[in-house]
């Protein structure tokens, strides 16, 4: 049995069924604040809490737990910026718990969805592993400090582990049937494909004045089938004894956000409104990772790489989405 903590959620819930559809047994754990219970079509969904350290013992005590992935975090900057409790509180000390529940029953493999916000704003592209992690908010701290317990447990308790750095995770399952679905939505595509919908106004441009080709922010789109990809690749690469590490996942590629209205205009059909506002505190300029480490250790390409593949399933998804 695969655990999947926080496999209700957008990224989790692909990895849950591409887990099943591989031939793997799977448990997800949410505690549905931000998951959708509509996401987990495969495998079994215990509702529970990380806080809840007796529920995870049952957890463990019930089911013969082979591997975990672990997703469950908050991730909105801005309220980690004015929150931090909330994140350290959830992101670390309740991962602490997770990884207790592991040593104490034995389980040794771990894959962590951790973030290129480790990085903070990295002064050379496309970003390798080796860049110096200094996050500029909470939620790039907690999960960097994950990232150095993993470390320490791995040391004193043979816990092996994989931390994934995303990049911006992005597109929809290509079978369309399960997406991409945040309440608040934040997230650019999703924003975007709303506006083209008309379930919005518009868009806003947040920043046209960066130091880019076309002045508005550029980052690295990953197709969240991709990083289900990885993350398959990633436990086999554990179980076959691979040293616990850490390794970017992205397209190497980047996009402006102007550069992806003009390809939801082409893929929908629709016209966007576009409203240019201010910048939008703690964004970089350009966030572009190289994924070698990745596809040298697990063997890893993107192959949904284009834009255009990545908004079509994300707007097949929009479409009809379920939750
Ligand atoms: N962005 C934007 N308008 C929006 C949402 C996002 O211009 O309504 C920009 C944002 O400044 C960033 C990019 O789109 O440069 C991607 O933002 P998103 O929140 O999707 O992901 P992030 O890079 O923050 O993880």
């Amino acid at each position: 049995m695969i655990l999947v903590v926080g496999g209700a959620g957008y990224i989790g819930s692909h990895i849950n069924k591409l887990l099943n559809k591989s031939g793997y047994e799977t448990l997800v754990f949410d505690n549905l604040v931000y998951g959708h219970k509509e996401a987990v079509k495969w495998g079994t969904l215990e509702i529970g809490d990380l806080a809840d350290t007796k529920k995870l013992d049952e957890i463990f005590e019930k089911y013969e737990i082979e591997a975990v992935f672990h997703f469950a975090a908050y991730a909105y900057v801005g309220e980690s910026v004015e929150n931090p409790s909330k994140y350290y509180n959830n992101n670390v000390a309740n991962t602490l718990h997770l990884l207790d529940a592991m040593v104490k029953h034995n389980v040794k493999y771990i894959v962590f969805s951790s973030t290129c916000a480790t990085y903070g704003v990295p002064e050379s592209m496309p970003i390798t592993e080796d860049a110096e992690q200094k996050p500029i908010n909470p939620y790039g701290q907690s999960k960097l400090m994950i990232e150095k317990i993993l470390a320490d447990y791995n040391k004193a308790y043979g816990i092996n582990y994989c931390c994934l750095r995303y990049f911006n995770a992005a597109g929809a399952d290509p079978e369309g049937e399960i997406g991409e679905s945040h309440m608040p939505e934040t997230h650019l595509i999703p924003l975007v494909l709303a506006a083209a919908a008309g379930d919005r106004e518009n868009i806003k441009v947040f920043g046209s004045d960066y130091p880019t080709r076309d002045g508005s922010c550029i980052r690295d789109y990953i197709h969240v089938t991709d990083l289900a990809d990885a993350h398959l690749r990633a436990m086999d690469y554990l179980k076959k004894g691979g040293e616990s590490t850490f390794m970017n996942l992205g397209n190497c590629l980047g996009n402006s956000v102007f550069e992806v209205i003009e390809t939801a205009k082409k893929v929908t059909g629709k016209n966007i409104p576009v409203e240019l506002t201010q910048r939008r505190p703690g964004d970089p300029p350009m966030l572009v990772g190289s994924a070698q480490k990745a596809e040298k250790l697990l063997g890893w390409k993107p192959k949904y790489g284009d834009i255009n593949l990545i908004l079509e399933h994300a707007w097949k998804w929009y479409c009809n989405k379920e939750y």
